[in-house]
């Protein structure tokens, strides 16, 4: 299968599950996250604000937020380019491409972060990651410090074996 047929599989699978089904399966994802020992000892977190196809973290970014970590979340800002912004409450969200909600603040120069939670399409059980097809967290983590990288997915999407390249950049673990 390419990479391109293993998107459009997914996206078949995914049809099959209500939003509310979703958020169940995501549900216990997100208690290991919020239990993770990389979790409880970073102070600073690369995370996502999930769309309604990913692992639901909206409550995770706030609750993890109310502990008082730093939160980091991207922001795209080209046809290549994702930039890093601390979350400061979801008043500083907006609507940004491909309808994320992003955050409106200054960009972070000093990402600082030790672990970093990453959406996929799929993974599979050696940490490869298929994204959407744009390459965003591909580009974006090799200029980070080297880095703790937690994917996240509901069960369906993690598989034994998916297509990667040498620009794919792999999971340390993977939770779903
Ligand atoms: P995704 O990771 O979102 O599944 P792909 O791995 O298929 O997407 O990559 C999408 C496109 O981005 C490919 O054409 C790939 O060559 C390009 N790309 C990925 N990483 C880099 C990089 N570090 N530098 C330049 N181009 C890249
Ligand atoms: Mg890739």
């Amino acid at each position: 299968m390419t990479k391109n047929q293993l998107r459009k599989y997914i996206k078949q699978l995914m049809r099959e599950y209500s939003p509310k089904q979703l958020e169940a399966l995501s549900l216990p994802i997100i208690e290991h996250i919020l239990s993770h020992p990389k979790v409880l000892s970073s102070k600073s977190i690369i995370l996502f604000h999930s769309l309604p196809d990913e692992v639901f973290t909206h409550s995770l970014i706030d609750t993890l937020y109310s502990q008082g970590k730093r939160v980091l979340l991207p922001k795209v800002v080209s046809p290549t380019e994702m930039t890093l912004h601390e979350y400061h409450g979801p008043n500083s969200l907006s609507l940004g491409a491909f309808g994320i909600l992003e955050p409106n603040n200054e960009v972070t120069d000093k990402v600082n972060a030790s672990l970093a939670i990453i959406p996929g399409v799929a993974f599979d059980k050696d940490g490869n990651r298929l994204g959407r097809g744009k390459g965003y967290y591909d580009r974006l983590l090799p200029n980070l410090m080297p880095i703790y990288k937690i994917g996240v997915c509901f069960p369906f999407q993690f598989l034994d074996n998916i297509p990667h390249d040498l620009h794919d950049i792999s999971m340390d673990e993977i939770i779903f």
